[in-house]
């Protein structure tokens, strides 16, 4: 009986074990939060269905960290994920159209056959020629039976043109729906930084005088995710980016960067209304309190710095983002849970110490 088990346990021991324990099993080991891009991104490792994830993690080893993850969730899973949807409706799109021109094709044939019928008919008909009312009666009959027919078949082409342009109509609605979901952060609901990179790249003359950012970072947010737990951390993002939506009017563009960093861009606030837009945005956060029914962190646990810039302080994009980034850094340096602008640090002789900023 002993022996017995102890076969049956060498027995269940040797089976390989199913790929979803494998991967968890993995995740455990090295401490990764079960998420489930994090999932996604070792299944894709373990499983050897992504041998590029497989070897980055293999040249990360133990350094290992969210953001990492997250970059190599962005990077593969994410955009796997796009290139089956864009197959999807394009093969749909496709076949739509090569079914449309079938029927017009068929339409056209049957049209140039009536065609034909009616010119032998008129042959047939000539004033000069006498016929008999025989002839007359299956000539009749047959120019009848011919228009019944490609009266019928141009229905039947009517009717499927229309189901096809319903169909294309649908196909339409998925892509707007696929162009939504590629320009949305899937956690927050905000733009995405693909979105922000768009817009941000689109913008020029006029528009971009009038442009202005701003840039905010949760304040020792690797703290935060320490002490509650990842999970928890993700719940102050979706907090914070709705704290900030609520503070934000509906014309301006509010973007998740990455991570804890958040991005409001206007073509059509002033400086100090930029100002006091990300004041704003910093006080309604001091003052939330975020929990979860387990957690609860009252006013001032969680906080954020924030940068600003306006385009008239900066000669591109480029410079505009490089000097919100400047700005919010020196909100870092300064103590945290502040707002600088860029315009008053350029100004100012501390810009000087800049890259003393470490932490
Ligand atoms: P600072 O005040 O200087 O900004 O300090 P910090 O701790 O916020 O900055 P740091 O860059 O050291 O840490 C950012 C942390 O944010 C590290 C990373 O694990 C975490 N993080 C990045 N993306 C996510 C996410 O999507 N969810 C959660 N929960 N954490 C994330
Ligand atoms: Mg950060
Ligand atoms: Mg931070």
């Amino acid at each position: 009986m002993q022996q017995a088990k102890q076969v049956s346990e060498t027995a269940r021991s040797n089976k390989p074990l199913p790929m979803s324990m494998r991967v968890a099993n993995a995740m455990h080991k090295i401490g990764v939060v079960g998420l489930p891009r994090n999932y996604e991104v070792f299944y894709g490792a373990i499983s050897g269905t992504s041998p590029e994830i497989q070897k980055e993690l293999m040249e990360i080893g133990n350094g290992i960290d969210q953001e990492k993850l997250d970059e190599l969730f962005a990077k593969y899973c994410a955009r796997a994920d796009d290139e089956v949807t864009i197959a999807k409706i394009c093969n749909a799109v496709e076949s739509k159209l090569s079914s449309t021109i079938e029927m017009i094709k068929n339409e056209q044939s049957s049209v140039s056959q009536y065609g034909k019928i009616l010119g032998q008919a008129t042959q047939k008909l000539d004033p000069g020629s006498r016929m008999s009312p025989d002839v007359v009666n299956k000539l009749v009959g047959l120019l009848s039976d011919a228009t019944a027919t490609t009266q019928k078949q141009g229905q039947k082409t009517l009717e499927e043109i229309e189901d096809n342009s319903s169909e294309l109509q649908a196909i339409k609605s998925e892509l707007a729906e696929y162009k939504k979901q590629a320009e949305t952060d899937a956690l927050t609901g905000l733009y995405n930084r693909r979105a922000f990179d768009n817009r941000l790249g689109g913008v020029n003359g006029q528009a971009f005088g009038q442009s202005a950012l701003i840039i905010g970072d949760i304040d020792r947010f690797k703290t935060l995710n320490d002490t509650y737990g990842h999970p928890f951390g993700d719940l102050v993002i979706k907090n914070i980016a709705r704290v900030m939506q609520s503070n934000s009017r509906e014309d301006v563009l509010l973007a998740r960067l990455g991570g804890e960093e958040f991005a409001i861009f206007s073509t059509g606030i002033n400086e100090e209304g930029m100002m006091r837009l990300a004041e704003r945005v910093r006080v309604s956060i001091a003052e939330e309190s975020f929990g979860d029914g387990r957690i609860k962190l009252g006013p001032g646990k969680v906080t954020i710095s924030l940068g600003v810039c306006h385009a008239s302080a900066a000669e591109n994009v480029q410079s505009l983002y490089s000097q919100a980034d400047e700005a919010l850094y020196a909100s870092k340096r300064n103590g945290r849970n502040r707002v600088t602008s860029y315009d008053d640090l350029s100004k100012s002789p501390e810009r000087k110490n800049l890259y003393l900023y470490q932490d």
